[in-house]
């Protein structure tokens, strides 16, 4: 092995989204810095992110829209930095962008301004950006050492922030967690979060109608409720929705799906005026054909409306509105947008995101136990973790 020992200030383990905004702050304070990535290019996962359009932070952040084991831990640093911040930083480099819906801000034109406006940002004098280097390990004596496929690196303090473990084909590893363990740390169990569905084949006969989308209310027994879009799959369940639900789910709770969402629609279907319109077709005037019929006959409802008494419609609309699909599982990290769990924060300041037990070393970013809902939250905590990072060295 290449045995390289240059120094510097900071070596950054990951080129994503956290450790390219530590990077222009850090070097702006004038801090020599290595970025380390394994992959052929920085921002692998911004470029893909929203739909390649970058969904890059939402204007209602608050703690509540992150799950952690320790939920207070997120305050301090969205706090310092908030979506407002990054959106100046988007202005200043005539950025055009975006509100979607729900305070989520996308780029108009593409994800990898984004990208561009992150390398912008970082003084090139400061910076040493070390792409298809794989880290290994970190040791420490008076300095860090940082292990790699091409060398050993030396540093006076290391930040991780090689993120989680979702879409593996873009650099995702397992290396942040390996490396906090090597340190003493604990790490809160990972999952895949913001993931579809796959539904136990059984009781899910609406395989054919992948690709359909409906309005929907969602709840499990930890989550908020969501009412967002809801996506019918070959295998289950995905959209928004269902996305959402995905991070508060495990092995043994269930998910409850309201697809009757507007009140006025229950009146409808329990007393409405469709005589002897067939049972289906009256479903359809409130949803999509395709699933008006496909949920009659897996109900067996193949009267007209009039057969059925308005105790026996009320059951149905009560069918629709509290829907318990089996979950049999999810699509797995490949398909996941973020991962559940992470570095344990009681174990580091949420001031600065300095490790508790060994100084100068940070975890920032998604590999900390702090994930955000769907809708920009998680690209917001990526920023303001390492900003955090950047007021304790300044
Ligand atoms: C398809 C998709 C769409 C998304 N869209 C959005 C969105 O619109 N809005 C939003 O807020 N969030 C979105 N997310 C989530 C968001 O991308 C992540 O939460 C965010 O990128 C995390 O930033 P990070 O810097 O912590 O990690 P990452 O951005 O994942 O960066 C980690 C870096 O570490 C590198 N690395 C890993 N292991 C090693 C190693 N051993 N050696 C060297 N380098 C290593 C990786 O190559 C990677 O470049 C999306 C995620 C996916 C998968």
């Amino acid at each position: 092995m290449n045995t390289n020992f240059l120094h510097s200030d900071f070596i950054i383990i990951g080129a994503g989204a956290a450790g390219l905004f530590a990077a222009g702050k850090l070097t702006q304070l004038g801090k020599t810095v290595r970025i380390i990535d394994s992959e052929d290019k920085p921002g692998k996962k911004i470029l893909i992110s929203g739909g390649g359009y970058c969904n890059f932070t939402n204007i209602h952040t608050s703690p509540s829209h992150f799950i952690s084991d320790n939920p207070h831990f997120c305050t301090s640093a969205l706090s310092r930095y908030s979506p407002y911040h990054f959106i100046e930083l988007v202005e200043k480099y005539h950025i055009p962008y975006h509100e979607k819906v729900l305070g989520q801000m996308f780029c108009d034109t593409s994800a990898r301004d984004i990208v561009r406006m992150l390398m912008f940002e970082i003084n090139q004098n400061k910076l040493i950006l070390e792409l298809q280097c794989k880290v290994e390990s970190v040791t420490k004596s008076d300095s860090f050492f940082v292990h790699t496929n091409k060398g050993i690196y030396s540093s006076q303090s290391v930040i991780v922030s090689s993120g989680g473990l979702s879409i593996p084909k873009m650099g995702a590893s397992c290396i942040g967690y390996d490396i906090a363990l090597s340190f003493g740390h604990t790490i809160i169990p990972t999952k895949p979060g913001l993931v579809p569905l796959i539904v136990q084949a059984e009781t899910f006969p609406y395989s054919d109608l992948a690709g359909l989308s409906i309005q929907s209310e969602i709840q499990t027994e930890e989550s908020p409720i969501f009412k967002e879009g809801l996506l019918f799959t070959h295998k289950g369940l995905s959209g928004p929705a269902i996305l959402q639900a995905s991070s508060y789910i495990n092995h043994t709770n269930s998910v409850t799906i309201n697809t009757l969402i507007d009140p006025s629609n229950y009146a409808k279907i329990a007393q409405g005026d469709f005589g002897k319109m067939d049972w289906k077709n009256a479903l359809s005037t409130i949803f999509p054909k395709r699933f008006a019929y496909a949920w009659a006959q897996y109900h067996k409802q193949s009267e007209t409306y009039s057969h059925y008494s308005e105790k026996t419609r009320k059951i149905f609309a009560d069918q629709l509105m509290n829907w318990q699909p089996i979950i049999a599982g999810n699509e797995g990290y490949s398909k996941a947008e973020v991962t559940v769990g992470g570095v344990n924060t009681k174990e580091l300041s949420s001031k600065t995101m300095m490790s508790n037990k060994i100084p100068n070393l940070y975890f920032i970013g998604e590999v900390v136990d702090v994930t955000g809902h769907l809708g920009g939250y998680n690209f917001q905590w990526a920023w303001a973790s390492a900003h955090a990072i950047s007021i304790s060295s300044n």
